[in-house]
């Protein structure tokens, strides 16, 4: 946790916070917060010169200092200890970061402890001005205790990678569980996994419907879900064999890869790939009773029209990569591996011939 209190600054009230001139992007609260939460995060946003890096490590109270109670400087305390990470400094860099006319929302509040923590979207159109030829869902941070997934997500926005392909709208969800990254956590605070929890909505995953909700009326012909394995001695892929195969090999020059055959002792893998077009995926895949978000995906929210990466015979079959890069590197390199990855898919996306429309629709 990268300097919380006491750094630098002291968790004051910021009396000028200068924000909302200029370009950058529009953030769009879509959910109700009180008064008194939506004057602590204006106030919570603090200066906005933090394109550098320079005031990253302030603390960032969403609600005014006099009023945070000992049980939230407790909590601090704690997620200090267990190695979790300043989510209001991540939140303050995916605020800050210039979208080029792309529009920030947030999307709900995850609660946790004595607080709540905003999960944000961010919706990049194609910087072309035509129609995207492609929609693209980028997302990290659904596990907690696999930081570079996020790191990678922010930086992507902080980076404008998106300009780099124009020809594409993003949308892009950079922490699905900000309380699990504050506190290092795979699982969310009701000790649920959230990448096993996307079948039915449940009480105690609030998360997970607010990411349903906000994916609402979306579709993606290409989904990239960035994770880490704090076990694996390289980098490897659940992705369609052509795609996760084109990943692998554009990584390799970054870091290394998983050159095992299993991945949790029964995964197969091959190359640094778990094929999930293999029929054994397909057949795991039917037995699922709870279902990580890529399947949530490719199950209600994938594009059949347009390019698409997925198993032509399949229709349920994933259009996407979860990318899991090993925690024994260093964070730079791994955020440098995710973002090879998502190079990699994108060029595959780039090259595709598009489909012939919407043959598949209907099929789910
Ligand atoms: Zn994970």
């Amino acid at each position: 946790m990268s300097g919380a209190l006491g750094g630098d600054h002291p968790p004051v009230f910021w009396h000028k916070v200068g924000w909302g001139e200029g370009s950058r992007a529009t953030l769009i609260p879509t959910v109700r917060a009180t008064g008194e939460q939506r004057g602590a995060r204006r106030k919570a946003k603090g200066p906005r010169s933090h394109a550098n890096g320079a005031g990253l490590a302030l603390y960032a109270p969403r609600r005014p200092y006099t009023s945070l109670m000992a049980a939230d400087l407790r909590e601090v305390a704690h997620a200090e200890r267990v190695g979790g990470r300043d989510y209001d400094a991540l939140a303050m860099r995916v605020e800050g970061a210039d979208l080029h006319g792309g529009a920030l929302r947030i999307i709900g509040e995850q609660p946790g402890g004595h607080r709540t923590y905003p999960m944000y979207m961010a919706s990049l159109p194609a910087r072309s001005g035509k129609a995207p030829k492609a929609s693209v869902l980028l997302n990290g941070g659904t596990h907690g205790d696999e930081p570079a997934g996020a790191e990678a997500v922010v930086a992507f926005l902080e980076a404008d990678i998106a300009g780099q392909w124009p020809e594409f709208a993003f949308t892009v969800m950079p922490c699905t569980n900000p309380w699990g990254h504050a506190h290092a956590r795979r699982e969310g605070p009701a000790g649920r996994d959230l990448n096993r929890a996307f079948r039915r909505a449940s009480p105690r995953t609030p998360e997970v419907s607010i990411i349903k909700r906000a994916l609402a009326g979306r579709a993606f012909n290409l989904y990239v879900d960035c994770h880490e394995d704090i076990d694996a001695p390289g980098l490897y892929v659940f992705a369609p064999t052509r795609l996760g195969n084109a990943i692998v090999s554009a990584v390799a020059a970054t870091g290394p890869i998983h050159q095992g055959d299993l991945v949790d002792g029964e995964i197969p893998l091959n190359g640094g790939v778990v094929a999930t077009d293999s029929d054994r995926s397909r057949e795991r895949r039917t037995g699922w009773l709870t279902w990580p978000l890529p399947y949530y995906i490719a199950r209600y929210r994938q594009a059949h029209d347009g390019p698409t990466l997925s198993d032509e015979g399949d229709p349920r079959a994933l259009s996407g990569a979860t990318i899991e890069t090993p925690t024994f590197l260093p964070m730079h390199q791994r955020v440098a591996m995710h973002h090879a990855a998502i190079d990699a898919a994108l060029r595959l996306l780039r090259e595709q011939p598009p489909r012939d429309g919407g043959t598949a629709r209907g099929a789910l």
